[in-house]
């Protein structure tokens, strides 16, 4: 399989889930990619590293003259993964309904919430 995740509501979430996720996809022999929406790739290496978050490819853009979910949506579809874990709606909501996405959502008073 090929598994996109994303970092800032997603990763940094829950980054020993992931750490321990990406490291058990990887050992099986899956393709993990990253993609961020972020400018320092240098830092977000560091950053990953430190939370022991594994990956194939880390995707950044070369660019910053575009919204945010289009870029994304884009990265994800030039991906062609089987499974994100992303945190905005708009981004989940663009990907081919083919690929299982997972959203991070938050827990109040027994409702479930957008977060
Ligand atoms: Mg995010």
């Amino acid at each position: 399989m090929r598994i996109g995740l994303d970092i800032d509501g997603t990763i940094t979430r829950a980054p020993e889930f992931f750490a321990f996720l990406s490291k058990a996809l990887m050992d099986a022999g899956h393709q993990v990619a990253v993609v961020t929406h972020r400018m320092d790739r240098r830092l977000t290496e560091e950053e990953l590293a430190e939370y022991g978050v594994q990956y194939h490819e880390l995707i950044l853009p070369e660019e910053f003259d575009h919204e945010i979910a289009e870029w994304k949506i884009e990265a994800f579809k030039k991906l062609q993964p089987d499974v994100v874990f992303e945190d905005m709606l708009d981004v989940v909501n663009g990907l081919p309904k083919m690929v299982v996405s997972f959203v991070p959502l938050s827990q109040k008073h027994g409702d479930l919430h957008y977060a």
